[in-house]
């Protein structure tokens, strides 16, 4: 079974944009700047049409790549509530399983739009019956949220029985993240911790011990400039994620070919489908598609997309 388990469905109509990179600013080209620059004004303007294009290319893409399991993570700030629908919906259409969560974050709107992203993965954990899908409780990354939403989060989880998806030290501003979810009780067991770059051995282990698993996401570190994440030899539960990337895991185990041995490898690359088995995550079923149908529905959203967020860029008040 191929598990990619951390990526973002909605970053699929990125390649096809005019002029793919323009965002990403001249003199900054930092983590923050990438986030500010193209993934976060990209993330305000998705609206229900273009988010349904965007997890429509990326899990068919995904599907003809070989992939059997999605583990996606999401945010549309200004498409809240039913955005998980959408993106259920194209995973048990086009057969693949997925786990789904909103990614709640403060970085817009402040605690209120934090309330909305926890009420949109209660909304879909509670009504949800699509039988390839399953939803988890998500937090975008402990540097865009407060204690009380962390603590909201972990409440979460343990009221639905569901586990946390989260950024946890991606980049050095985020490194002291692990150490609050666990202050604010935010961690359950099977909690999917993606990245851990910035993390020290003592807290992969600590993790570890509270029954989390770690993805690593090598193309996206090394695109992003984060770093590498060599603490997390420590953990027994890491699995491989694209991060955005098209999802080819094959392409993540090149990337990481000339820093780990052929047991971690293997190791990493067998792991996903433990989780899913976790999870209760059964794997692709038949499905039948037009792809050129899929593709050219993605071009047309891609370009009324990157037109909407460049009327947008003088409107876009970035995170601090
Ligand atoms: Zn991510």
């Amino acid at each position: 079974m191929i598990v990619n388990a951390h990526t973002h469905l909605y970053s699929a109509l990125v390649p096809r944009f005019p002029a793919s990179g323009e965002h990403v600013r001249e003199e900054r080209r930092d983590f923050l700047a990438i986030l500010e620059s193209l993934w976060w004004p990209l993330d305000r303007t998705l609206d229900e049409r273009s988010l349904r294009a965007a997890a429509r290319l990326y899990v068919a893409e995904a599907r003809l790549a070989g992939t059997d399991v999605l583990i996606d993570h999401h945010e549309s700030p200004n498409f809240i509530e039913g955005s998980l629908d959408v993106i259920a919906d194209a995973c048990q259409e086009l057969g693949v399983s997925a786990l789904v969560c909103y990614g709640a974050t403060e970085r817009n709107g402040g605690a209120s739009e934090a309330r909305q992203g926890l009420a949109e993965c209660r909304r879909f954990i509670t009504s949800n019956r699509r039988p390839l899908v399953r939803g988890a409780v998500g937090l975008h990354a402990a540097f865009t949220v407060s204690d009380e939403t962390m603590r909201a989060a972990g409440r979460l989880c343990r009221e639905l029985g569901a586990p946390l998806h989260v950024h946890v030290a991606e980049d050095a501003i985020d490194a002291k993240g692990f150490a609050r979810l666990v202050a604010n009780d935010a961690l359950v067991p099977g909690s999917i911790l993606a990245h851990g770059v910035h993390l020290t051995e003592e807290e992969v282990r600590h993790a570890d011990l509270l029954g989390c698993w770690f993805v690593q996401n090598p193309r996206s570190n090394e695109a992003n400039g984060v770093g590498y994440p060599s603490a997390l030899r420590a953990s027994s539960r890491v699995a491989l994620g694209t991060d955005g990337f098209p999802s080819n895991i094959d392409d993540e185990v090149e990337v990481i070919l000339h820093r780990e041995s052929a047991d971690v490898i293997a190791q990493r690359d067998g792991a996903g489908e433990v989780l899913a088995r976790e999870l209760g995550l059964r794997g692709r079923q038949p499905a039948t598609f037009d792809i050129d149908a899929i593709r050219a529905e993605a071009a047309k959203e891609a370009e009324r997309l990157w037109e909407r967020m460049n009327e947008s860029q003088c409107a876009v008040a970035p995170y601090r």
